[in-house]
This record gives structure tokens, C-alpha cells and sequence, in this order.
């Protein structure tokens, strides 16, 4: 790996320093709400200036969702309420604790705890499980005004993106590939970490360990050359004119990369504009086929429409990279075409069975076939032609150059 001077660079560390102000009213649905308790706190990493990696609170999606999870901890554990100095929980291992929004606070096993935060802290590293999978750092429960509880590992950001690289992308790849994977993953994890400080969505939560950020696996497929390849690019971001470069990525390009923009609410950057690729071909995603009867448009797109029915699918608007850009829908129960960003579509659609926006339409009768190329929304780096510069020899400096072409690599700590 080159090696590159350090460089603090000032104005990404101001857009950093944003500290979530989180203000929670308690009105509940599912609890009826008696004592208010104290406000969550906002997140500890003020980010006023960079050290070492902040510590991110990642949302875990599935463990947040219907299904009250169990938190386990091989070996000695503390539990801290709302934030004490104090432990007000101790013991030398904690085995399968179910864990869930009680009416006036959190529920760990049977005992109702009347606190808006708990803290599961092992005192061992990688020893904390939730369900089946296990995590490094530390846990905390976060129970929303609307009554919901959401759980979140807390964890540094290298640490992170030793679970990230091996979530997004497939260990056996070349080394060059995955320190590129890193540097982009850790980028992007900062860029997020911004946007969700200055206008939290979810209080307590910078982001979630679903596609909606980056496929965040814990420890499950970790091993020690993820973690060997992210320490080799420790600190290193993109900026671009001073500011953290949008670095989305996707699976495979299907031949050029798209400007950010159409499909993003990101500037028009040049590290986001769009370029041939060129090394992704001939690899299984370069083309596909998909049907969907236009009864199925109907209901992906208008889930609530009644009995919308589709007349017409068109591409409006090609991206110069040849992905659509904006599609035409038209229907039997009005003159009016609806216009959606072909971004929207292919989600409404299902992004896994629809995989691109790249892709030519045929009307056949009561349904469409959708012949298309690559997999992924289209912008940033191609992490197939990522692994295909690695395999003729290009190193992670090379590889990011090209795909975010601009974009200036630097070391924040
Ligand atoms: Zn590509």
C-alpha cells in the first residue's frame, strides 16, 4: 500500500463536529406513558476533532424490528442505566437475557427496568451475542418516545469496517479490492455519520447495519485478513474540494458508472460524474433477464392503489451511462404519466430481482421483460471492476482514482 502523508483536513473535521441534538417527547402508543424519563442523551462521539476512529452507533435492523431479541455475553458484563457512572447490573456471564419495550421502560428478562437506555458492557471484547450473531463493543438499548425498542452496537469505525468489508464484499477477493472496498466503506460511514448528526432519524441511531447504509455483518464473517486489510488503510478517506466525497458504491456497473446526482440527493462532485468501467465484464451479473406481469407493477409501485391498472412502462430519461434514469408509468385511471426516479423504481420493484436500472424494455401484452446489465444502483465504485483492476495488478490508490476520478486521498488520524 503507498503510503500517504497525514493530512488533517480541517473542514472535513468542522462538518464533522455535529452533535445530534436529541430531544425525545414521551408519546407512546403501544405504553402508556406515567414518569417521564430522562431525555437521551446525545451520542458521546462529538467529533470536534479526530483522534482515532469515532465510535458509531450502528442500529441493528432485524433486532430492532417485531421479534424481542436476547442479548448474551460470554464472560463478565456490566449494565449501566441511562448513562450512570455506576453499574446498576453485574455479573460473570449473562446468558440469553430477552430483551423488549416494557410500558414505562425496557424489559430485560422479566424485571422491568425504567430507563430510557441500557447499556450492556462485556468486559471482554467480542463476547457480546444478540440472537445468533455475535458483535465487538458494547450494546445499548434504546427505547423510542413511540414505545419501540431499537438495539445498537456500539463500536469504532475501524472495527466496523473490518464487519463491513466482510458484509459488502467476498473475502477471497484480491487485497488491493478490499482495501479499496475499505477506504470507500469508511468514507461513506463518515459522510452518514454527518447527515444522520445533523438531522437524526432515528434518535440514538446513526445508522442501520441494513442496505439502507452498509451490510454490516458483526463478527460473522470477519476474519483476521479483513482486519489486517482495513488496518492497512487505518484513517483513509476521500474528500474532494475539502469535503467527505459521497462515496457510494454498488455491486457491478454493468459496463459505466452513472453521475450521483440523478439518483442521490449529492452534489454534482467529478469523483460522482459517471465513467466507462471496463472491468467488470464477463462476470455472471453482466446481463439478465426479468419478467413482471404488469398486475405485479401495479401492486409494488401502488401497494395501497385499489385496482390501479399499469398500461404503460417507458424509459424517460437515459443516463449517460446508459442506466434509466426516470421512468414513465401510465395507468388506466388517468391521462397524467407518473414520473419516478429510476432509482425509486427498481426499490419499489424489488432491487434484488430487478438489479439494475441498466436495462431495455419489451412490452409483451399482460407483462414487461426487463433485459439488463450489472447489479446496483450504478453510482461511484464498481466493486466488480474493483476486484478486475486488482486481478491485472492495480493497487487501492489506483483502483479509487478511478472510480471516484478527482477525489484526493487523505488520513484523518
Ligand atoms: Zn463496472
Amino acid at each position: 500500500m503507498q503510503e500517504f502523508v497525514g493530512i488533517v483536513v480541517k473542514a472535513v473535521l468542522q462538518v464533522l463536529a455535529v452533535v445530534a441534538a436529541i430531544t425525545l417527547v414521551v408519546t407512546v402508543h403501544s405504553c402508556v406513558s406515567r414518569p417521564t424519563p430522562p431525555p437521551v442523551a446525545a451520542p458521546e462521539t462529538a467529533l470536534t476533532g479526530l483522534s482515532g476512529p469515532p465510535v458509531l452507533a450502528i442500529g441493528l435492523a432485524a433486532a430492532s424490528g417485531a421479534q424481542p431479541p436476547s442479548v448474551s455475553v460470554d464472560g463478565p458484563y456490566r449494565i449501566f442505566f441511562d448513562r450512570q457512572a455506576d453499574p446498576s447490573r453485574a455479573g460473570a456471564s449473562l446468558p440469553g437475557l430477552p430483551v423488549s419495550c416494557s410500558p414505562y421502560g425496557i424489559f430485560l428478562g422479566n424485571e422491568e427496568v425504567l430507563a430510557r437506555e441500557v447499556e450492556v458492557v462485556p468486559d471482554r471484547d467480542g463476547s457480546l451475542r444478540v440472537g445468533k450473531r455475535t458483535y465487538h463493543g458494547r450494546l445499548r438499548l434504546v427505547r423510542s418516545d413511540a414505545g419501540r425498542l431499537f438495539v445498537v452496537n456500539l463500536i469504532d469505525l475501524e472495527t466496523y469496517l473490518s464487519g463491513v468489508i466482510s458484509g459488502e464484499m467476498k473475502l477471497d477477493w484480491p487485497d488491493a479490492a478490499l482495501r479499496t472496498q475499505a477506504v470507500a466503506a469508511r468514507t461513506y460511514a463518515l459522510w452518514e455519520l454527518k447527515r444522520s448528526r445533523a438531522e437524526p432519524a432515528t434518535p440514538g441511531v446513526d445508522f442501520f447495519d441494513d442496505v439502507s447504509a452498509q451490510v454490516y455483518l458483526g463478527m460473522e464473517r470477519e476474519n483476521a485478513r479483513a482486519r489486517r486489510l482495513v488496518e492497512d488503510t487505518r484513517g483513509q478517506i476521500l474528500v474532494f474540494a475539502g469535503a467527505l466525497v459521497p462515496a457510494l458504491y454498488h455491486s457491478n456497473c454493468g459496463g459505466h458508472t452513472e453521475p450521483g446526482h440523478l439518483y442521490f440527493e449529492v452534489a454534482d462532485l467529478p469523483p460522482l460524474a459517471g465513467r466507462k468501467c471496463g472491468y467488470c465484464d464477463h462476470t455472471s451479473l453482466s446481463s439478465w433477464k426479468v419478467t413482471y406481469t404488469k398486475r405485479e407493477i401495479a401492486e409494488r409501485l401502488f401497494p395501497r392503489g385499489g385496482k390501479k391498472v399499469v398500461t404503460k412502462v417507458r424509459v424517460v430519461e437515459t443516463a449517460p451511462g446508459g442506466h434509466a434514469a426516470r421512468i414513465g408509468v401510465a395507468t388506466s385511471d388517468s391521462t397524467k404519466e407518473l414520473v419516478y426516479n429510476a432509482k425509486d423504481f427498481r426499490l419499489a420493484l424489488g432491487p434484488d430481482r430487478l438489479r439494475s436500472t441498466a436495462f431495455a424494455l419489451r412490452d409483451l401484452g399482460a407483462s414487461y421483460e426487463f433485459a439488463g446489465r450489472g447489479w446496483g444502483h450504478g453510482v461511484g465504485l464498481c466493486q466488480y471492476g474493483a476486484k478486475g483492476m486488482a486481478d491485472q495488478g492495480f493497487q487501492s490508490p489506483e483502483i479509487l482514482q478511478y472510480y471516484y476520478p478527482g477525489a484526493e486521498l487523505v488520513r484523518i488520524y
